[in-house]
């Protein structure tokens, strides 16, 4: 080696040193990995951040480790052509409950990472990974804050004032009910709902707003509302507990809360937006991932309060991969628009829709026992098995395969959200085993037949 070669070595080398000084060192946690996700290089943060998805204490693979949470990785990875660059961007990775909960004891563990993941070269991926729970969180509240300023500012002849009695039943007319919902007197001892579109409140829903207004002195939503002559609009419910309402309580079903509905529909078209940004799945416009996660735990926790069944369908495409080979990407993503576009006919205003993976669907019924949802995962399957997508003067034919669990309060047992979208996979596992194009419901026996694995 000549003396030039040896101190360009030497160059090299402590440039080397000092790369991965700063990968040690970085603020954020780093993984670099090779092409098909193998790590090959990890600084102490991203240990610490993703071993709470390590199933055995290991993280040989990034994918792998992720699989469960953001499936949809190692397709991007696969699919992204040019020779480097952004492969994803701040991807909000949602971490399972149960994971989370698996972080060691004293830190309170890691709920959302924001995760961007970079192509270096042919051979080479970095992730960058933080902790932006509290960010998360921080954004949450700011939506809260936004909700109640727009209904503080908005015009002071658009609003409605109704009583509501214990039940939510409206005790007496005036004319800003009239005035802003068309409804007459005949709304009297109708549940607050009319003011909803049908299908977007459950009767459990109603009484939620009840008592969240009792926990917390007030409750407040926003989306699309109802008037008499069933035309919606865009608007502002909130509902407080009347301060004295202690002396009116009692079978006569006097007032109990008041309701404030507001028409605010010129702020309708920020708030979607912001909300499509946040929750929505890019390529379908369901909900994403973590609009599921975060809709779910709030569903279940309000469900906490007040018992009722919820189910979950987990949804598969079938044989996908044979429609990208036939009719490549392009094709295949028609076929996801054709089968989001049925999954939205199929399931009410109130249900979850969402694309939580690739051709990976998922559903969360509110007040809907197993046996219910397990009828309207066939009639999906049923629909789609009969509705080929069309596609380029073509029509792709193609099946899904669901599997159907749900949380039954007389079980006396309370599964999260990770347990019962399991146990749904569990019960879809089984249906693609048993030939596809299936409905599957779950039941305890499938934990021991070895479904259990995934
Ligand atoms: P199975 O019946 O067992 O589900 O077979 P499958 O071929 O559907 O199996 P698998 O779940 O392994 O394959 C899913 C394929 O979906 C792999 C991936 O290439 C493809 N895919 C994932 N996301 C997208 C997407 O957004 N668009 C397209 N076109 N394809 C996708
Ligand atoms: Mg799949
Ligand atoms: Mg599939």
């Amino acid at each position: 080696m000549t003396p030039n070669a040896a101190g360009e070595l030497a160059r090299l080398n402590a440039e080397y040193e000092a790369l991965i000084q700063f990968l040690y060192l970085a603020p954020v946690g780093l993984v670099q990995t090779d092409g098909a996700g193998a790590v090959t290089l990890m600084n102490p943060i991203a240990a610490q951040l993703l071993m709470p998805l390590s199933r055995d204490g290991g993280l040989d693979n990034l994918f792998a480790a992720l699989e469960s949470v953001a499936p949809e990785l190692r397709f991007l990875a696969e699919r992204f052509e040019q020779p480097y660059g952004k492969i994803c961007d701040g991807l909000y990775v949602h971490l399972h409950a149960g994971a989370a909960g698996k972080a060691r004891a004293g830190k309170p563990a890691p709920q959302i990472l924001s995760l961007t993941l970079l192509k270096l070269d042919g051979a080479r991926l970095m992730a960058v990974i933080a902790d932006v729970s509290a960010q998360v969180q921080r954004e949450r509240q700011l939506r809260q804050n936004e909700a109640w300023l727009n209904a503080i500012l908005t015009g002071i002849t658009d609003y409605a004032l109704a009583s509501l009695d214990l039940d939510g039943r409206i005790c007496e007319w005036n004319p800003s009910i009239g005035r802003v919902t068309g409804f007459g007197e005949d709304a009297v001892g109708q549940p607050y709902s009319i003011f909803y579109p049908a299908d977007a409140l459950t009767l459990e829903h109603r009484c939620d707003r009840l008592r969240e207004a009792d926990d917390n002195g007030w409750s407040l939503d926003e989306g699309p509302r109802r008037r008499a002559d069933g035309s919606t609009f865009w608007g502002s419910v909130l509902i407080a507990p009347l301060p004295d309402r202690d002396q009116q309580d009692g079978p006569d079903g006097g007032p109990a809360y008041c309701l404030i509905l507001r028409d605010i529909s010129d702020k309708r078209d920020a708030a979607e937006r912001r909300r499509r940004d946040v929750f929505g799945d890019h390529l379908t416009g369901l909900a994403n991932r973590r609009a599921f996660f975060e809709a779910a735990e709030l569903e279940l926790a309000r469900n906490e309060a007040a018992p009722r069944p919820t189910a979950v369908i987990a949804i598969d495409a079938d044989h996908f991969k044979a429609i990208n080979d036939r009719y490549g990407h392009p094709g295949g993503d028609a076929v996801l628009q054709h089968m989001a576009g049925i999954l939205a006919d199929t399931f009410r205003t109130v249900d979850i829709v969402a694309r939580i993976g690739g051709e990976e669907f998922a559903v969360l019924l509110p007040s809907t026992d197993l046996a219910r949802a397990a009828v309207v995962a066939e009639r999906l399957r049923a629909a789609i098995a009969s509705e080929p997508a069309p596609f380029d003067g073509a029509a792709i034919r193609y099946t899904i395969s669901a599997g159907v669990a749900a949380l039954d309060p007389q079980d006396g047992e309370r599964p999260g959200v990770d347990l019962l979208l399991k146990r749904a996979d569990q019960a879809l596992y089984v249906a693609k085993r048993a030939g596809r194009n299936r409905v599957e419901r779950w039941r305890p026996e499938l934990v021991q037949g070895g479904a259990d694995a995934a």
